[in-house]
């Protein structure tokens, strides 16, 4: 049977299915992944400039890089991928999207039930009072950084960056729908960042099917997973909703 139509049907005959998604599905709505590109994160070196004890030492250097990545995030819109994971939940083929990205797409695109691993960016934390501001355009661009209206400490992106601990709470439930699905779409992650990286390993070794869509062979391709896509998302999401409509 052809691969696409294969894992369409065990999509629609699954019981729970659920997708685990990385930078890799919003490249094509122009934001770089970490890894394998040129352009923005070989400027700026994620490890030190989204790291935790950078921000803490040194907020105006780190708010430099931010600014920039705020240009880009906040104009980027829902690309076909997320469309298409949109219309697996509006289908009822797809319970949750798990997401490592911090952009907001796939709520953009349409999907309701969706668990943010690292945060997102709608949000600037005071790590002194706690207090939250909403992004806004003049408060990204105030130098050296912004600051909470407060306490006047600077304030950091509500994102988890390298170094900080994920929330329990968000953990856990990411954890509880990693042991309740019986198929996960991996889709357009590297698998490297830990903790995010186990959920599909916890799926696995609660026996769901693990479909695998990336350019690049990564650690679950050869360990958990059971259905390799190799290619751009766009068009291995396309090819997959097309099986549900023909
Ligand atoms: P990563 O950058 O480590 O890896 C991206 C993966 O996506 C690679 O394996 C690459 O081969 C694949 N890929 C790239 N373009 C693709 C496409 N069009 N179709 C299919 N696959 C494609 O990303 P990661 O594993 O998510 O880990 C990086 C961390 O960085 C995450 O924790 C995330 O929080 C953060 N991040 C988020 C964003 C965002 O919010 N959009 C962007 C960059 C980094
Ligand atoms: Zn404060």
């Amino acid at each position: 049977m052809d691969l696409y139509k294969e894992v369409a049907e065990l999509i629609k005959t699954s019981n729970y299915t659920i997708a685990f998604t990385g930078a890799g599905i919003s490249v094509e709505s122009g934001i770089p992944p970490f890894r394998g590109s040129q352009g923005f994160w070989s400027k700026y070196d994620p490890e030190e400039f989204a790291h935790i004890e950078s921000f803490l030492k040194n907020p105006a250097k780190v708010w430099k890089m931010l600014r920039e990545m705020f240009e880009v995030v906040l104009k980027a819109k829902p690309n076909v991928s997320h469309k298409a994971l949109a219309e697996m939940e509006k289908l009822g083929y797809l319970k949750t999207v798990i997401t490592q990205n911090i952009d907001g797409l796939h709520q953009s695109a349409g999907n309701k039930n969706v668990i943010e691993f690292h945060g997102n960016c709608k949000w600037l934390l005071c790590l002194d009072c706690g207090r939250k501001e909403a992004v806004k355009k003049e408060l990204i661009e105030t130098l050296p950084y912004p600051v909470c209206p407060k306490c006047k400490s600077p304030l950091k992106p509500d994102v988890i960056f390298f170094g900080e601990p994920i929330p329990f709470e968000v953990r856990k439930k990411a954890k509880n729908e990693a042991k309740k699905c019986d198929v996960m779409l991996v889709i357009g992650t590297s698998g490297v960042v830990f903790p995010a990286a186990e959920i599909p390993y916890l799926a696995k070794l609660n026996n769901a099917k693990i479909v695998e869509i990336n350019f690049e062979e990564t650690p679950y391709t050869h360990s958990i997973t059971d259905y390799f896509l190799r290619g751009k998302a766009s068009e291995i999401l396309s090819k997959i909703i097309f099986q549900f409509e023909s």
